[in-house]
């Protein structure tokens, strides 16, 4: 027995190759080992709750193993393991290979099979596996045991030579690229000809002889491209194995994904050493993947694909057709019933949907790999409300499952049923595939993943990534892409599984299309589109279109999410109202659970092009009667904008913010105003006398003064300037007049039967004498109004907390102000001296990119710095006055980390644009929940 002879000894050099290196203390050991610790763990020993040790694919394996489950018989070598072999420079630490070889003998014994040894050889595979699931983002080596010896005694046992040459071919594959880092290409062109050569499409199809032939042609691509001949050893396989591994955490691939997905870099990755088992040992095995439930829709049903005769790697691959689960019932009803048994099972005793990898071989069911299942938003939910309607888990959990973000895919652009209508009558429908992760989305074909990121990132274009199949290497142009649209794999294929988890839209599978890489373009039914070419598609019936198609929010009326939602209300404390301009944003903030309005900007109404010339002729206005006929002309039309308001929120607070920007932003700009000038003033020397000069002049004058009115209006900060409640000091009148239409839409509602709650709102407040004063002359307007209309109606006067001054004043606004809101947007500008306007695509971006800053300032409130005068303000404000009514209105009140926030300190409401309510509530009920 050669190999068995060669074994003692080349473990002793491999071990003595470790121990003098390994002494040596690790620099900067994440892992501080000591000598005596556990590095592996048989599947026996270990349990779910170990991911941290185990790897989220080791720690189930051990778990399904304790259930009872058919697991082949392995062990896990630890993410510590890991670390510690990261921070040595790539050595063993001390004891994991005596270790590692002390499981595998009794892996050996319970098997009854010997690693290397011909006449009863045990195979295993290395398969990698970090605390958190990163698909297809790290290494695996499959089919480790085999060398020539094995492999020709196998042949000649079993007389399956297809067999043992298929899986021969594929460790040497795995071995040359994934251990030693070479390219595909060579070897994929090497089965390529040998398919072309058999007229076949299919790997399984190619006889014995060409296998064979194939594993030879591959040892000497790794001796011509490593320069080292394949490694006959099964033990230096495994050491090797086990080594890229290890290294794979750090790939380019897997520290891209990390940073998508927010995964933590010093995590480590665990290694799983598994008992193979074969699906590729003839038309009795086969090999798949399901989830328990489906994943796209939500869906209580066993959903996946499966394939005779192959292993595992050619389904997710999707380089074959897969066949649907269903089909596996039709073939052997008795396997599929266990199958579903054991993924009932496991989903009862996860808690939550399992993605399931089995393998049945020779007849026997092996289940390989169970994990919680990545999905879908609307699966998300469905399953989340499914689940606890079955008593699985508790409505609080479901609650929790969902991220608030995830509400947002609810929000997200679909195909209108006519638009697609349309498209499909002028014959712009050109194939239909899997319907993978919904959504509709149109861009610009692209054929590779760098052209992808850099057409979107530089050029700024919307892109569709085309691929025949994707790849782990792809990941940075998915992400890049609108949607994801593949000629092949299933819908647990790569494609899929990424689409599913950064919510792109991806159709995969369109057999009936062609991507030809080389000539850089797509074939379906004879029509060519090249790359930049438009494309749309749509993940949610799996529909791809040639060209454009407009995209609408879908409504909100999705059952399980109003369900969700409504647990969610049941748990938060947080009041979530919205910031709505319009009485149409306000129905639809309503509907969407907005318990009332937090800010209505009233200087959006003035822009509106009938109302913006006496908006500018009130400004202009050089006496105060002509000022006051042009805020008599603009009256009635805020008290209908009121009256709207009012009836949209019949029984709900009304929060409306007095106007706040500065003048000139009515009126044209100066640059433009200073050319129209000149422009005139040039033709009509140029014209001098002639009689068409007459209406010129006319029209110079007018533009003189209104270049006279600007220029004095000039600042050289103006967002630091004539603004906010400044302005209502400068212009009483038009404050009064606000006020007025105000009170007099109120009293109307309120003789209608509309239960009103106006709550004025005064901007930028800084000391104390601006609000007393405003506050004293606006509400004297307003009872003159109630009284006028012999009706009172409750009513409150408030205050925007904007700028750092007030929040450290807030006890002494307090005594005037009924109800404070946090400004945030400004507050964020002027705490931390940072134009709101130009910084975000200025140096902002360059400070984020250096991490310079953690998060965008005026995306995620800055709890450090102006949360910390958030919390003073509420402090003080609450310290002289109880019942104060706190709420924020800035762009951060629908942004789920500062509502966490908010709810800590203690605000009574957030207040966000209408189609972020859905999520403020969830994020509010997540941060009552976190903090109960
Ligand atoms: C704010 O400053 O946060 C705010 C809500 O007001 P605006 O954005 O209109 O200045
Ligand atoms: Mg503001």
């Amino acid at each position: 027995m050669p190999a068995r002879a060669r074994k003692t000894p080349l473990h002793k050099s491999l071990t003595r190759r470790t121990q003098p290196r390994s002494a040596r203390a690790p620099k900067r050991s994440h892992a501080r080992s000591s000598p005596r610790e556990k590095w592996v763990y048989l599947f026996d020993e270990g349990r779910a709750d170990m991911k941290d040790l185990l790897g989220g694919k080791g720690a189930n394996l051990a778990e399904m193993t304790s259930l009872g489950l058919p697991v082949p018989p392995g062990f896990i070598v630890t993410t510590r393991a890991c670390n510690a072999f990261l921070a040595a420079g790539s050595r063993f630490p001390e004891g994991l290979w005596e270790q590692e070889l002390a499981a595998l003998r009794k892996l050996e014994k319970r098997s009854g099979r010997s690693l290397g040894d011909p006449d009863n050889p045990l195979l295993v595979s290395c398969r990698s596996g970090a605390k958190f699931s990163m698909p297809g983002m790290m290494d695996t080596v499959l089919n480790l045991g085999l060398n020539d010896a094995v492999a020709e005694r196998l042949d000649a046992d079993t007389g399956d030579a297809r067999f043992a040459y298929d899986a021969y071919r594929r460790l040497v594959q795995m071995f040359g690229t994934v251990v030693l880092g070479l390219p595909d290409e060579p070897f994929e062109k090497v089965l390529e000809d040998y398919r072309r050569r058999r007229g076949t499409e299919n790997d399984a199809a190619l006889p014995p002889e060409d296998l064979k032939a194939i594993t030879r042609e591959f040892q000497r691509l790794v001796r011509e491209h490593s320069g080292r001949d394949f490694p006959q050893e099964p033990l230096e396989q495994l050491r090797l194995a086990t080594e890229a591994v290890f290294r794979s955490w750090n790939g380019k691939r897997a520290v891209d994904y990390r940073n998508a997905a927010g995964i933590a870099h010093d995590l480590g990755t665990a290694v799983s050493i598994v008992t193979m088992v074969f699906g590729n040992r003839g038309e009795n095995s086969g090999t798949g993947v399901v989830t328990t439930r489906n994943v796209s829709t939500g869906e209580r049903e066993l959903e996946g694909d499966y394939l005779n005769n192959a292993q595992g790697e050619d389904v997710v691959a999707g380089t074959r057709p897969t066949l649907r689960i269903a089909a596996l019932k039709a073939q052997w009803p008795k396997l599929h019933a266990q199958l579903e048994k054991h993924c009932q099972k496991l989903e009862r005793h996860f808690r939550d949907v399992q993605d399931v990898e089995f393998t049945i071989e020779e007849g026997k069911l092996w289940m390989l790999q169970t994990r919680d299942a990545k999905r879908t938003a609307q699966a998300a939910v469905r399953i989340a409300v499914e689940l606890a309607t079955e008593k699985l888990i508790t409505r609080k959990e479901a609650v929790l499952r969902v991220k608030p973000e995830q509400v947002d895919f609810f929000l997200h652009p679909q195909f209108s049923p006519a638009e697609k209508k349309a498209a499909r009558e002028r014959g712009a429908l050109l194939a239909t595939g899997l319907n993978v992760s919904p959504g509709a989305a149109s861009g610009v074909v692209v054929f590779d993943a760098d052209t992808a990121q850099r057409w979107s990132k530089e050029e700024k274009k919307a892109v569709i990534m085309v691929r025949p199949e994707t790849k782990p290497d792809d990941v940075h142009g998915m992400l890049a892409a609108r949607g994801i649209l593949t000629s092949r794999g299933g819908r647990t294929s790569h494609a899929a599984l990424v689409a599913r988890q950064f919510g792109k839209p991806a159709v995969v599978g369109v057999s009936a299309m062609e991507v030809d890489l080389d000539k850089r373009q797509l074939t379906v039914a004879g029509r060519v589109l090249r790359e930049g070419d438009t494309v749309s598609l749509d993940g949610t019936t799996g529909e791809v279109f040639a060209g454009q198609l407009e995209t609408r929010i879908p409504d909100l009326s999705d059952p399980h999410l109003l369900e969700l939602l409504t647990w969610a209300d049941g748990f938060r404390t947080l009041g979530v109202y919205a910031n709505a301009d319009y009485p149409r944003d306000a129905e639809l903030a309503r509907k969407l659970g907005a318990e009332g309005l937090g800010l209505c900007r009233t200087e959006h109404m003035f822009f509106e092009t009938e109302r913006l010339p006496h908006v500018q002729e009130m400004i202009l206005a050089r006496t105060a009667e002509e000022r006051a006929r042009a805020l008599l002309w603009l009256l009635p039309f805020q008290r209908e904008d009121f009256l709207g308001l009012f009836r949209a929120m019949d029984g709900l607070p009304v929060t409306i913010r007095l106007i706040d920007p500065p003048l000139h932003e009515f009126l044209p700009s100066h640059d433009e105003l200073l050319h129209d000038v000149t422009e005139l003033e040039t033709r009509l020397g140029l014209l001098k006398g002639k009689p068409e000069t007459k209406g010129m002049e006319q029209k110079l004058a007018q533009k003189r003064r209104l270049l006279d009115t600007v220029t004095s209006m000039r600042e050289t900060n103006p967002m630091l300037g004539l603004r906010g409640v400044r302005l209502g000091i400068h212009l009483p009148a038009l404050v009064r007049m606000q006020v007025r239409a105000i009170f007099e839409a109120a009293c109307q509602c309120a003789r209608e039967g509309v239960r009103v709650f106006p709550k004025v709102m005064i901007p930028l407040i800084a000391h104390r004498n601006e609000l007393r004063l405003e506050k004293e002359t606006l509400e004297a307007e307003a009872r003159a109004v109630m009284e006028e209309q012999g009706l009172e109606v409750a009513y409150q006067f408030g205050t925007m907390i904007e700028i750092p001054r007030a929040a450290l004043t807030a006890d002494q606004l307090a005594q005037d102000a009924e109800f404070f809101s946090f400004g945030t947007n400004d507050l964020t500008q002027t705490t931390y001296g940072i134009s709101r306007d130009d910084a975000e695509t200025g140096f902002l971006s360059e400070y984020l990119e250096k991490r310079i800053l953690p998060e965008n300032p005026f995306a995620t409130l800055d709890q450090r710095g102006v949360g910390a005068l958030m919390e003073l303000g509420v402090k003080l404000g609450r310290a002289v006055r109880e019942d104060l009514d706190i709420g924020i209105c800035g762009e951060h009140g629908g942004d789920p980390k500062t509502i966490a926030f908010c709810h800590r300190i203690g605000l009574d409401y957030v207040s966000c644009s209408p189609y972020r309510v859905p999520i403020a509530r969830l994020a509010a009920a997540h941060a009552a929940l976190a903090t109960s």
